[in-house]
């Protein structure tokens, strides 16, 4: 049904509702009085919302971080009133505040954050700076989160600096705005006297904020990583931002990075730029990190945005976010110019034996690794390698695969690239997300091929891969050095622990796990032998053979035991990868494709 008098209400609807959502105003005001104990405090003004009772909540988790942190729990010293007058509230769920206004005009909200955990997902305040991850700072009035809000932030003592990707406010002091919660949850702001430099690349400019220092070279930086941007931009054809803004965590020892619409926030070391592998290793974290701007944050699985900040967010995608997403930063390192072909060819290779390694390739699909990634791959346990695989490292074998699979059946014609610019395109048209269907009809459209027997076989199922096959496509040959080798192996890791050697995980279907070897017993001798560090190369020393039987002595719950086990051959492939000298024309068109150089 579609008649002018429902046009006319739906338009009335509309406009009613515009006017309400624009009346009402949200101000936050972020202080720090005692930054070197960790706390920010936050004042949260709003005007315009005549109800009996406000819900005033924090989100639970930090998009782009699969895993409910409940970032209530450092709230404290919550406080609601207007115009000097306290306001009843109650706790009513434990990321929400229920405000009773009796229709007040202004309500003030304050309270305190205790921020003191080192991540690019969390919020950290010190007396040298404040990091304030917006989804552990802020809170939102329940059913406004289209509302837009402005942020004050007033900078401790000293600090004379705010880099964030929101759009500041003409004429006021370290003051932005955000035209909705989701982009104001999406920008984080660090605080400080950090090290801020500028460049420009593909028509954007770029901003680094630097905190904790390093041994980095900021006009080499410059020129690296616009180039990382300029090959990011290259795939989708335009750059979404006008700016965009590096918040670079440097620590002793640092690492990690969490993706935003307009911005992002790294974690490095301080003397990692010194050496080549530490400084590519740096490249590589832009490279991946950029990346999601659109593989994520714009092309992105239909649930992934708007968010629910109070639940899990479930999507069986997270192995093209993120798993192609690794695979990419490999494919920018090579074109802008950083590795060499065979260097990326190893990478892939090292990424497919980290998969075909790990016995919990063989229990879960991508797709359910990426569905569970809030109770499996975010918290992990001694037994993760043998029931689950990481959709980073499976979804970036899948890229591979599909990657050639398009490449061959276009003959060199057209690539994933053109799946990715395409779906990018696609979601910014319908203003939406991707589902699973969407993308799978696309890569058929663009390779002419049918692919539900790949998403069968490596979306959804556990099936092995054929990489002779694929690789072939491409005219690189590929062989695991392992096969045949029949090397002993008896299947755990372990740790030295004050003195003491502790089993830390059991290999399934390996002599450890079938013998009844325990993670968090501890090895005491093999054969006698006292244990080493590492049990596993104890156990594997030459003279020994597959069939051998070995005796373990460990003591497990106080009590020394002997444990008889039988030596099985080290299941473990290592790819070895060489372009052939006697590739055909179709072959040189896929590799000259698939490489862009
Ligand atoms: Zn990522």
């Amino acid at each position: 049904m579609f008649n002018k008098k429902s046009i006319i209400t739906l338009v009335l609807l509309l406009s009613l509702g515009m006017t309400a959502r624009s009346q009402v105003k949200i101000g936050f005001e972020v202080c720090f009085t005692e930054p070197q104990a960790h706390y920010a405090e936050v004042e949260m003004n709003i005007s315009g919302i005549n109800k009996e009772y406000v819900d005033i909540k924090m989100p639970v988790w930090a998009p782009g971080s699969y895993l409910v942190r409940e970032f209530s729990k450092f709230v404290e010293g919550f406080k609601a009133t207007t115009q000097g007058k306290a306001l009843r509230f109650e706790k009513v769920r434990k990321n929400t505040w229920r405000v009773y206004g009796s229709g007040a005009k202004q309500l003030k909200i304050n309270y305190r954050v205790y921020a003191n955990e080192v991540s690019v997902r969390t919020a950290f305040i010190d007396n040298t700076h404040a990091f304030l991850s917006p989804t552990g700072i802020f809170m939102y009035p329940e059913g406004y989160l289209k509302s837009p809000s402005t942020v004050t932030v007033i900078p401790f003592k000293g600090w004379s600096k705010v880099s964030t990707s929101l759009e500041p406010v003409t004429g006021q002091a370290f003051t932005y705005t955000a035209p909705d919660f989701d982009i104001l949850f999406d920008s984080p702001l660090e605080v400080g006297d950090q090290d801020v430099f500028e460049f420009t690349a593909a028509g954007v400019r770029h901003e680094v904020a630097m905190y904790g220092g390093g041994n980095y070279d900021k006009e080499r930086l410059k020129v690296d990583m616009a180039k990382v941007v300029e090959q990011a931009t290259g795939i989708y054809g335009e750059n979404p931002n006008k700016h965009y803004t590096f918040i670079v965590h440097n620590f002793e020892r640092g690492g990690g990075g969490l993706e935003h619409l307009s911005s992002t926030v790294l974690g490095a070391s301080h003397n990692q730029y010194g050496s080549e592998a530490g400084y590519n290793g740096f490249l590589e974290l832009v490279a991946h990190e950029y990346h999601h701007l659109w593989n994520v944050k714009r092309l992105r699985p239909v649930a992934l945005g708007p968010f629910d900040y109070d639940n899990e967010n479930y999507t069986t995608n997270l192995w093209i976010a993120e798993g192609y997403t690794a695979y990419y930063e490999n494919k920018f390192m090579l074109r802008a110019g950083f590795t060499t072909p065979e260097e990326f060819i190893g990478k892939l290779a090292g990424a497919i034996a980290s998969v075909e390694n790990t016995p919990g390739s063989r229990e879960q699909s991508a797709a359910m690794s990426s569905y569970d990634a809030w109770i499996k791959y975010y918290r992990p346990n001694e037994n993760s390698n043998n029931t689950g695989i990481s959709y980073y490292s499976k979804g970036e074998v899948i890229g591979i695969l599909m990657d050639l699979e398009i490449i061959h059946a276009t003959k060199g014609t057209k690539s994933l690239d053109d799946v990715m610019k395409a779906m990018y395109l696609q979601c910014k048209t319908l203003k939406r997300g991707y589902t699973d269907a969407e993308f799978k009809s696309m890569v058929e459209k663009i390779s002419g091929l049918s692919f539900t027997a790949f998403w069968d076989k490596y979306v959804n199922g556990t099936q092995p891969v054929d990489y002779k096959t694929y690789f072939g496509y491409a005219g690189i040959d590929v062989k695991n050095v392992n096969e045949g080798q029949r090397v002993p192996y008896l299947g755990v890791a372990s740790a030295k622990k004050e003195g003491k050697i502790y089993i830390t995980a059991v290999s399934r279907n390996s002599a450890a796990w079938v013998d009844g070897l325990n993670v968090n017993d501890e090895v005491v001798s093999i054969d006698g032998v006292p244990a080493e560090a590492s049990v596993e190369k104890m156990a594997a020393v030459t003279g020994r053979k597959v069939g051998d039987i070995i005796k373990v002595t460990l003591i497990r719950d106080g009590v020394t035991r002997d444990f008889n086990v039988t030596l099985k051959a080290n299941p473990n492939i290592a790819l070895a990868a060489a372009f052939s000298p006697v590739a055909s024309d179709v072959q040189k068109a896929v590799l000259k494709k698939w490489l862009g150089v």
